[in-house]
């Protein structure tokens, strides 16, 4: 299947759903702006995913109109995409530009204009149409379009027009296709967690006591950018000692030091698909004793959460799975009292672990590191109340991520202090469990070793 085919399949199957829907209507998405940074300076320009995920195009100022036109039994689906014209003079400043000319067969479009005749054609096309497909509350400005354009349909009334009049939010169908992950996506996301493993590894034989951590970033860096990722995934975390139990420490130029531990969470960008891992390695390459302990509870959590990690389950279960595992372990290492708590399901139950662990362990990946998605079942004859977690499916991805962060306090041994640990994994579900993608980089403390000693 070629890039164009992908897309326009899942246009496709995007107008079945608003046919099914509503029996018809009109679609209408846009990419995202340019963003200035200071003065005249931009920061690097991204698409928006969901357009990204309907066109397969990258330039700033497009818009995607769908329009689908139903008779009860089967739709018909017409693509406009607006786009930059081509211009001789912006594009020797800006690069190239496809242009409308160009764009039906490089996208397999069937008609595109000018992003210049976006507010008069869409008066055109919304007219007569019943239900319009937008992201809603999304931007004053793109209210002010929308508001631009209804007044043209609006104004074309005593000529027999109707204006629509139902509004539905498109992200809701479009991230519900996004939840499911295709060949295509699964095999970018693969490539792009093996670069990330890469720059992990780097950055664990690089490492070396008196290094600050900006230097490890520019390792991971290098890795991904001489691998060919556009971008990184997200804002990378390189935190040596303390640090590590800021949950999203940037990066800093604190000295790495021997004895402590340097947490990484970083992952690149790769055509538009996120990964996202984490790894927790001595600065020395030598775990000291209670690093080691608390690890490997860590590492036990994350194996126990991934055995859950199947078709069937629900999302909560590796998450319960990886509780169970660290609040057993905090309990035995006295970071809980049992005296107190009286039970590991109490520890459970009361949230005593929340202390030392505060987040969940798992999110959707995709194009965004927390994709999107929804994490409850439809569940349509529920009338109220919580719906349930979402039963985790074949094509889903999910990250896997107990962690452990221990910070000084009277009541804590010494020994555990500033010991931050997280373990991330990228999980593609299958048929019969999870692959992991991002095991290229070492996680037993043992090959983490081997591999800093042999650095
Ligand atoms: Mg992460
Ligand atoms: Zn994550």
């Amino acid at each position: 299947m070629n890039k164009t085919n992908t897309y326009q399949l899942r246009r496709n199957q995007l107008a079945e759903r608003i046919f099914t829907k509503t029996g018809g209507g009109i679609a209408v998405i846009s990419t995202a702006p340019e963003l200035a940074r200071n003065r005249d300076s931009e920061f690097p320009y991204r698409h928006d995913s969901d357009f990204y995920y309907l066109t397969g195009f990258e330039e700033p100022g497009a818009t995607l109109v769908m329009k689908v036109d139903g008779d009860g039994k089967s739709f018909r689906l017409q693509s406009h995409l607006f786009c930059r014209p081509k211009d001789s003079e912006r594009e020797i400043w800006d690069g190239i530009r496809l242009g409308p000319e160009a764009a039906p067969d490089a996208l397999g479009i069937d008609y595109a204009h000018s992003n210049k005749e976006l507010d008069q054609k869409l008066g055109d096309l919304l007219a007569d149409q019943g239900a319009v497909y937008i992201r809603l509350a999304e931007s004053a400005e793109a209210d002010r379009r929308l508001r631009y354009w209804m007044k043209q349909v609006r104004g074309q009334a005593r000529s027999g027009v109707n204006p629509p009049s139902e509004f539905h939010d498109i992200e809701t169908l479009i991230h519900e296709m996004r939840l499911f992950k295709d060949v295509h996506e699964i095999d970018i996301m693969r490539r792009a967690a093996e670069i990330s493993a890469r720059a992990h590894i780097r950055a664990m034989q690089i490492c070396k006591p008196g290094m600050r951590e900006y230097q490890l970033e520019a390792e991971l860096l290098h890795e991904f950018r001489n691998s060919g990722a556009q971008s990184v995934a997200y804002n990378s975390i390189v935190a040596g000692g303390a640090n590590s139990c800021i949950l999203h420490y940037r990066v800093g130029s604190t000295e790495l030091r021997s004895g402590e531990l340097c947490l990484i969470d970083a992952g690149c960008e790769l055509d538009g698909y996120a990964s996202d891992i984490t790894r927790t390695f001595p600065v020395n390459g030598k775990f000291t004793g209670p690093q080691r302990v608390l690890y490997d509870i860590t590492l036990a959590a994350q194996e126990a959460a991934i055995a859950m990690t199947k078709p069937g389950n629900t999302f909560m279960q590796p998450h319960e799975a990886a509780l169970k595992v660290l609040t057993q372990g905090l309990l035995d290492e006295k970071l809980l009292k049992l005296s107190e708590l009286g039970s590991l399901e109490n520890a459970i139950e009361t949230g005593a672990y929340r202390r030392f662990y505060m987040h969940r362990t798992s999110h959707w990946l995709g194009m965004d590191v927390h994709d999107v998605g929804s994490y409850r079942e439809a569940a349509q004859n529920l009338t109220g109340g919580e719906k349930p977690w979402r039963i985790l499916k074949s094509g889903m991805v999910i990250t896997v991520e107990p962690g452990l962060y221990i910070r000084p306090a009277d009541d804590i041994d010494e020994a555990f202090w500033n010991i931050g640990i997280r373990i991330e994994d990228d999980a593609v579900i299958n048929d019969s469990g999870c692959e992991l993608i991002s095991r290229g980089a070492p996680v037993k403390t043992d090959e983490i070793e081997t591999l800093m000693k042999n650095a």
